[in-house]
């Protein structure tokens, strides 16, 4: 049959089942930690490029709302295309799958039945666990075994929208939080160490979900944001200074 999505379903899992769902929480919560970094460093620095041009408390704090906000709709607006992409593969492959079902259903149960001989189970008994299956949810039986597709975890475009839009608009609020709290002289100070400690903890756990090693993570995404910082306080800084 035609398969849009190639790939899945139809091979032996390498992995037990418990290693599975560890590595799907993780590959989830690591997008958000992802995610939160960008809010972090790209909010940081919007700031304390503002801030280096000598810009005032207002201009400051302006910079990192619509930095906050033009990063939220972005990773929202960004979110939404690819989760609908993946849906649409899905819902295609589920039309033709249907449309199989019904137009042969024999031949369809013996694809049922051949995905499980490839998983290990000998003819006769491949069979009725096809039949039994077929009996109880015979498309989503396919789905599963022939297609690799969850019912219950369909990609859902307007939710993965919302939850990058609100993970990126709460790791923002880090450095503007910062700003708000000290005075005028250490704010650039302030919003760097309050960026780099959390991009830090971020990336210790990131580290730590994706089996590596934290404390190295945590040096690498702390570099990275400290060299985006440095970079755009000093285009601020020449900027302000040659503009000024
Ligand atoms: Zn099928």
């Amino acid at each position: 049959m035609r398969r849009l999505m190639p790939g899945r379903g139809d091979k032996p899992r390498a992995l037990p089942s418990e290693e599975t769902h560890r590595s799907r929480r993780a590959a989830w919560l690591r997008a958000a930690v992802l995610g939160s970094d960008d809010a972090i460093v790209s909010t940081a620095s919007l700031m304390i490029g503002v801030a280096a041009s000598s810009g005032s408390r207002g201009s400051v704090f302006v910079a990192g709302i619509a930095g906050l906000v033009a990063g939220s709709m972005s990773m929202a607006v960004g979110e939404y295309v690819s989760v609908s992409s993946q849906r649409d593969a899905e819902s295609a492959d589920i039309d033709v799958e249907r449309r199989e079902l019904t137009g042969q259903p024999e031949a369809e149960l013996r694809e049922l039945a051949a995905i499980y001989v490839k998983r290990g189970l000998d003819a006769d008994l491949a069979l009725r666990v096809a039949e039994q299956l077929s009996a109880r949810d015979r498309l989503g039986a396919h789905m599963r075994d022939e297609l690799g597709i969850d019912q219950a975890a369909l990609a859902r475009p307007m939710r993965a929208a919302w939850i990058s839009a609100a993970s990126y608009a709460t790791f923002a609020l880090v450095p503007l939080a910062a700003f708000l709290s000290v005075a005028a002289p250490f704010r650039i100070p302030a919003i760097a160490a309050a960026s780099l400690v959390s991009l830090a903890a971020l990336g210790a756990l990131g580290g730590r979900l994706g089996g590596a090693s934290a404390g190295r993570a945590a040096l690498r995404v702390a570099v990275g944001g400290a060299l985006a910082m440095t970079v755009t306080a000093a285009i601020g800084r020449v900027l302000g200074v040659s503009l000024g």
